[in-house]
């Protein structure tokens, strides 16, 4: 009997398991067991040619029209065109350099033909499709029963089609071992759902269709199940481990920054900064999300925590996503404490590009435990990097940190040290459940009194009068003596943009794309890039006598630090970056801000952006150009942006917008471990009933010695995170 475990080669064969390994990233039996249909067709099922859309993956049962080899003009090769018809529409599929299909393509044939929609000189056509062909020599009966039978449709890849995942299920399931199920009898009853073992087979193979949607219901459950399971337990398990307690006692640094400081602190800021210091007074590790909208004052909370560990002995690491931003919290910590304090506690920068001299430096006084407060990027995980007490861990930005980063730091310590992440994109509640379960959270809801409103507005890019006013009214908060931000897409002609846009902003929308001879997609228009906005803005007469300065991605540190060094000192009036500036950059004489191609990034992504202006006691005003046609859902996004500030209603907007699986982007951990059938915002009832009743089984046995399959499920996974923790 096959396991679960085996390694596909066993079983598919070398040649089979390595495409299968390559593209679709499938190593195991259980990895192609959890590889689940994006959807079922059924061979009965017509879909109207006439109605297909260009860009949509469809499939379709038709008959072939005809077939034709043409030889393309000035290159090798020859095309094959087949046409199909569902007695109405028709539509040309095409194969390239494959005339071997002529064998099986004959005129008159029926059967189900899948691909992606594109369009070649104003007809519709299928690039490639996958197909089945129907036997043609079936009994009516038998092809009635054959063609209610609904067929599977995998997510595959060019060269591992959908039949050929079919196929390798059908030999995996002939000889699958039963799968033990890790949810009690009781559930299982109770919630209307199959075995697992009947689940994993009816969601591949399918007699009727209320077989597979009950499979779906079952597994989904699972999911569900496992995920709250997981999190409960290591939330319990945290609260069973023993750590250093740290109480900061009177007369200490944390005093006497609170009497040093020149404002009062928010009803918030009191409250959450007693939360943490009542965790931090415990003797088992805190493990709390701090989030709250930009400029909400977080960082001033998590400088009180810190302050504290310091008061009683310990270290502070502040984990920052990019080395701009560690230096930014850097300095803004040593001005914030004043030259005295940040002395005392010995402020510590740590980061990957630093001069080998200041890092030893910066080491020994890590090492040494002088070093009370150490500021840094990956470089603080990634090197070998010795504390001497570290007592607390804030990430900044929990949203670039995955479990695993997070985990590698808490090894740092001599006892587990405490950990508060700060975030500024507020999660919605099921979320927050669903990611961060193991987390206790923090809300900080006010805003700093004397913080002004940002006001943002969309521009369409084809009103050109519009888009010169931008620029002007640039000029006007420069001449005012104000800067400005210019935010790209991308760094210069060469860059593809991909990966400094979030997973939210890369959603592109069929409308935006065109469809290539070979089914490609690519942008209608190159999107703005730093590099070329910066010349063209020098030029620009509305900016004459303006300070241009440009930051992105690809320049060193040095060069980064020193530029942005130039926007704080007023010497650059109108900074033209990419999404670099995205998080905590904090120059308060900032006021004006102009994203271009604002449909490219996504909602979040946008609302943070523009939490870079209004910060000094100014009016902030936030411009978003975009070319994205009337109606779609990408200027819906950038209009949601605009119509709101409110970000916990932004980020509802944008789990709707977005595609699922993206919005958990790096805050779940190993690429594989994200979830699969299981969906955040239609799911979310689902999501909070197997949250309560893992939290029953769980408050009743804790170490699942009742449990034995659930804990071994967990087990595995666990390891299968540890793996990852290893790689990285
Ligand atoms: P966040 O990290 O949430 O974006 P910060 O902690 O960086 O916010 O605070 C933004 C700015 O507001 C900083 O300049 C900080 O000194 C200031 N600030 C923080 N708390 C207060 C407060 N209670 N009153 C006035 N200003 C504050
Ligand atoms: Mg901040």
């Amino acid at each position: 009997m096959l396991l679960p475990s085996e390694s596909l080669d066993r079983v598919l064969g070398d040649r089979t398991a390595k495409s299968f390994a390559r593209h679709l990233g499938l190593l195991t039996v259980a990895d192609l067991l959890q590889h689940f249909p994006r959807r079922y067709a059924t061979r009965g099922e017509l879909t109207p040619i006439a109605e297909l859309p260009i860009g949509d993956s469809v499939s379709i049962v038709a008959d072939i029209v005809d077939v034709r080899e043409r030889f393309m003009t000035g290159r090798k090769g020859s095309i094959l065109e087949v046409r199909i018809t569902d007695g109405n529409g028709m539509l040309s599929l095409t194969f390239f350099n494959q005339a071997w299909r002529q064998k099986d393509l004959k005129p008159g044939s029926r059967g189900l033909f899948a691909g992606k929609i594109g369009a070649y000189q104003g007809k519709l056509q299928l690039t490639h499709p996958d197909y089945e062909l129907f036997p043609e020599d079936i009994t009516d009966e038998a092809a009635k029963a054959w063609a209610d039978l609904p067929i599977p449709i995998y997510p595959a890849a060019a060269s591992v089609t959908t039949w050929m995942i079919q196929r390798a299920l059908g030999v995996i399931l002939d000889t699958l071992e039963p799968i033990a199920d890790e949810l009690d009898k009781a559930i299982v009853k109770a919630q209307n759902l199959l075995s697992a073992n009947d689940a994993i087979h009816k969601i591949h193979r399918p007699a009727v269709t209320a077989d597979w949607m009950q499979a779906r219901q079952t597994l989904k459950f699972h999911e569900a199940f496992l995920l709250q399971a997981q999190l409960i337990k290591r939330k319990a398990e945290n609260a069973h481990t023993l750590t250093t307690a740290r109480v900061s006692g009177a007369g200490g640094y944390l005093e006497a920054f609170d009497n040093s400081l020149p404002f009062t602190l928010t009803a918030g800021q009191v409250e959450v900064g007693n939360e943490i210091s009542n965790d931090l007074a415990r003797e088992h590790p805190m493990n709390r999300l701090l989030q709250g909208e930009v400029g909400s004052g977080k960082t001033l909370v998590a400088l009180r925590a810190m302050l504290t560990v310091a008061d009683a002995g310990g270290q502070s690491a502040l984990l920052a996503p990019t080395e701009v931003l560690a230096s930014q919290h850097f300095e803004s910590i040593k001005r914030t404490l004043g030259e005295q304090l940040a002395k005392e506690c010995g402020v510590t920068l740590l980061t990957g590009q630093m001069p080998a001299a200041d890092r030893k430096r910066a080491l020994l006084q890590i090492v040494s435990g002088k070093a009370q407060i150490v500021v840094g990027t990956h470089a603080l995980i990634a090197e070998r990097v010795e504390f001497l007490d570290l007592g607390l861990i804030v990430v900044d930005e929990q949203h670039r940190f995955g479990v695993e980063q997070r985990e590698a730091l808490r090894l740092k310590g001599k006892t587990p040290p405490h950990v508060l992440t700060m975030t500024a994109t507020p999660i919605p509640r099921t979320l927050a459940v669903t990611v961060f379960g193991d987390l206790d959270v923090s809300t900080l809801t006010e805003l700093p009194a004397g913080r002004k409103q940002i006001t943002s507005h969309v521009v369409q890019s084809e009103q050109k009068a519009l888009v010169a006013r931008v620029w002007s009214r640039v000029a006007e908060e420069v001449a005012a003596g104000h800067q400005a931000f210019v935010v790209c897409p991308r760094i210069d002609e060469d860059d593809d943009a991909s990966e400094f846009l979030d997973a939210g902003g890369s959603l592109t929308e069929p409308e935006d794309m065109e469809t290539d001879l070979l089914g490609a997609q690519k942008p209608k228009r190159p999107l703005a890039a730093a590099t070329s906005v910066a010349v063209a803005l020098t030029q620009n007469p509305a900016l004459k006598g303006a300070k241009v300065g440009l930051l992105h991605g690809r320049m060193s540190s040095e060069e980064k630090t020193s530029v942005m060094a130039e926007f704080v000192a007023k010497k650059i009036d109108v900074l033209v970056s990419t999404t670099v500036i995205e998080v905590g950059v904090d120059v308060p004489n900032a006021t004006v801000m102009v994203v271009l191609d604002a449909e490219r990034f996504g909602v979040s992504q946008l609302h943070q952006l523009r939490g870079r202006v209004g910060r000094g006691g100014h009016a902030g005003l936030c411009l978003l150009l975009t070319s994205a046609e009337p109606l779609s859902l990408s200027l819906e996004r950038v209009e949601a942006v605009a119509s709101t500030t409110d970000g916990f209603k932004l980020s509802e907007i944008d789990l709707q917008l977005r595609r699922e699986g993206d919005v958990l982007g790096a805050s779940q951990s190993g690429g594989r471990s994200s979830l699969k059938l299981l969906r955040v915002v239609q799911d979310a009832e689902l999501i909070v009933k197997c949250r309560e009743i893992a939290q029953t089984l769980i408050d009743q046995d804790v170490t699942l010695e009742k449990h034995p399959v659930l804990a071994q499920v967990l087990q595995a996974q666990d390891e299968a995170r540890q793996s990852n923790l290893a790689k990285a």
